[in-house]
């Protein structure tokens, strides 16, 4: 079985731009309320970020929380409280509590509409938990893994993932969390001989099994194939058609020619954000930065941001991203994640001083980062300094405990090794007699499990990737078995939070505070509805589902002359 062909027609009721997380769940909405839909997609590939991603979605009430009863009476109310109280005015009211109000819904549309289903990532804390209305337990969601063979050869235009655990095994971010602590915990190869007997199964079965954002991306457009909507790939958007004022369809490039495609009803941007593009880059954001620092899709250049402004759409948040802590690894950049809540690393600055909790969510994280390099001290690269104890414990960028780091990345500069402290401070050119001192201090704060300091190991989140047989604090360990490494760690992200300005309705604004008429937003093409903060894991893709359905909705409901 192969997606149908399907001819590019003059016109449309909805173009939908960008077949990502927001733009698929647009197309797949559009077309169940019975309108004449037509996805655009610029790379020759469906998912964009959302199939590399770890598929993880916050929407708090919704179905599979509910399923696993983590909806704790009251919980709506707490969440609008949290969101209240950790994005706040940033963004308006109303459009943060639409999403709360209107997520849950949004999320029973997708269980009729795709084969992929979701439950609860247990314990996978609020980021910011100890913040009014944050929940310890979490309201993060991931899919099941589940078997694509339903898409046929369609499923050779899955976007290329991220990264691929060794020999194609299944993880998801609950078996993730466990194997992270190696050999440390039983649950860690009870859970890997889990995935493993789980991985022969399917290769038994001829089974193809997908998680994390791969299952996110298969299930819609298996929606999308369901409901016969037409995608066409390698078609990217160039410019918005305007016609008196209102968006009345796309120009596009097709085979080394410009279309222009009507939108009757209207025109739904989700073509995320403008991480891979370097000029865009350094015009809006804190530098210095790095398109090669950005995990990304390559695709993602910032279309509708330049497409929007050019039809005078208002913008927001654009020096703001989906930072996180990043290692520039040879291969590409790795997003780094348990590495910095795990105990026995720290991360300092040139001057050899720590500047921050390591483990802080990776947005609050570069934040830190870039705030430290404002003060003239250069934060960028920072370093990533650990002893071979803690390499031998855990999983670290992909690597197994105890394995050697790969020759290429001592040659590139990745990772450095020295015997001593004061070897290594040598090394990356940091004063060593402040990295010691410092990690005299941080290693009494591991023996007393209290980092007066920086507070590492007292939020619920911090606790979630530590290890529990440390103690007193399960994200403090010292740090004094050489050799040490010291690992690169650059402002890295997973894409672009800021983008044109949307209403409640995902309705795009003007710089006058009109709506543009014919013209949504959402994901990453839209200014990002949690402000400057992240609020748990799956706060990008939960806003980028919910606004697609929404946007959808909306022009299902009203046309464009209505607006
Ligand atoms: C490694 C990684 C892990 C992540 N983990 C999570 C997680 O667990 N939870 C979470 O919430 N977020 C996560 N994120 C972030 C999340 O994936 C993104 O923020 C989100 O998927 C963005 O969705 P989107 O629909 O806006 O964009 P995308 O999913 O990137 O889709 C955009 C699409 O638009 C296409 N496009 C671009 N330009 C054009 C054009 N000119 N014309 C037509 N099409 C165009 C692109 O090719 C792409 O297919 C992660 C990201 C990465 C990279």
């Amino acid at each position: 079985m192969s997606a149908p062909q399907h001819d590019l027609k003059d016109a449309y009721d909805v173009v939908v731009v960008g077949a990502g997380g927001a733009g698929m769940a647009a197309a797949l909405t559009a077309a169940a309320h019975g309108l004449d839909v037509a996805l655009i997609e610029k790379s020759a590939y469906f998912g964009g970020s959302t199939a590399r991603s770890g598929g993880g979605v916050w929407i708090p009430g919704n179905y599979a929380l509910q399923d696993a009863r983590q909806v704790d009476p009251g919980d709506l109310e707490a969440a609008e409280t949290y969101l209240d109280t950790i994005v706040g005015d940033r963004v308006p009211k109303a459009r943060r509590d639409t999403y709360l109000h209107r997520g849950a819904e949004a999320m029973d549309f997708l269980k009729q509409h795709i084969p992929t289903r979701f439950t609860w990532v247990p314990d996978y804390s609020d980021y910011l938990p100890e913040q009014p209305g944050g929940r310890a337990a979490g309201r993060s969601v991931e899919p099941i893994p589940l078997d694509a063979r339903f898409l046929g050869e369609e499923l050779d235009r899955l976007h290329p993932p991220y990264t691929k655990a060794p020999a194609n095994l299944i993880v998801t971010q609950a078996s993730f969390r466990k194997i992270s602590l190696g050999l440390r915990t039983l649950r860690g190869p009870i859970t890997m001989i889990k995935v493993m007997v789980a991985r022969m199964v399917s290769l038994m079965l001829g089974r193809k099994m997908y998680a994390m954002g791969n299952a996110i991306a298969i299930g819609l457009r298996k929606g999308l194939m369901d409901l016969d909507v037409p995608v066409f790939y390698e078609t990217p958007l160039t410019d918005l058609e305007i016609t008196d004022g209102s968006v009345t369809g796309v120009v596009v490039e097709r085979n080394g020619q410009r279309h222009t495609i009507g939108a009757r009803r209207g025109v739904i941007l989700g073509s995320g954000g403008f991480e891979h593009n370097q000029t865009l880059r350094e015009k809006f954001l804190p530098q210095p930065t790095d398109e090669n620092w950005s995990t990304g899709a390559a695709s993602n250049t910032g279309a509708a941001l330049e497409a929007g402004i050019a039809a005078g759409a208002a913008t927001d948040l654009l020096d703001d991203a989906w930072w996180g802590p990043t290692i520039p690894l040879p291969r590409g950049p790795w997003f780094c994640l348990a590495e910095r809540n795990l105990p026995g690393s720290i991360i300092v600055n040139s001057a050899g001083q720590r500047f921050m909790n390591e483990a802080l969510p990776y947005v609050e994280a570069t934040h830190a980062i870039y705030d430290g390099e404002a003060t003239g001290i250069s934060h960028v690269p920072a370093w990533m300094i650990i002893d071979q104890r803690y390499r031998n414990r855990y999983l670290f960028a992909g690597l197994s405990p105890r394995q050697p780091f790969p020759g290429r990345w001592y040659k590139e500069g990745t990772v450095v090794k020295a015997g001593s402290i004061a070897d290594l401070a040598a090394k990356i050119d940091v004063p060593a007699d402040a990295l010691q001192a410092t990690l005299k201090r941080f290693n009494g704060f591991a023996k007393s499990g209290i980092d007066e300091d920086f507070h590492r190991g007292e939020s619920a989140y911090d606790k979630y990737y530590s290890d529990p047989r440390v103690k007193p604090n399960p994200s403090l360990h010292v740090i004094d078995q050489g050799p040490f490494y010291a690992v690169k760690i650059v402002p890295g992200d997973l894409g672009t939070k800021g983008g044109l300005l949307t209403d409640e309705r995902a309705r795009v604004l003007t710089t006058s505070g009109e709506v543009l008429p014919g013209l949504y937003a959402a994901g990453n093409a839209s200014a990002a509805v949690m402000g400057n903060t992240y609020p748990g894991p799956g706060g990008t893709i939960g806003p980028a589902i919910v606004f697609g359905y929404l946007a959808a909705l909306d022009v299902a409901q009203n046309s464009a002359g209505a607006n």
